[in-house]
């Protein structure tokens, strides 16, 4: 196997989701193109709870008590 530092080149402008070539200088940096930078970021969103939203089972607990 040759590694000569072009194989590590032509991967990096390859998105990493779908496989598309990368045209922009920071798509090649993330490793994902456009879409997918998006799709991915959609994904970690949904994943993460959102700060200051309240659990609906745990707003109805506290209003229990009161
Ligand atoms: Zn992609």
């Amino acid at each position: 196997m040759i590694d000569n530092g072009e194989i590590f080149v032509l991967r990096a402008r390859i998105c990493k989701r779908c496989g598309r070539i990368l045209t922009k200088a920071e798509s090649v940096e993330r490793g994902l193109g456009c879409q997918c930078a998006k799709k991915e970021k959609a994904a970690e969103t949904e994943k993460t709870p959102i700060p200051g939203q309240v659990d609906v089972y745990e707003w109805l607990k506290s209003n229990e008590s009161n």
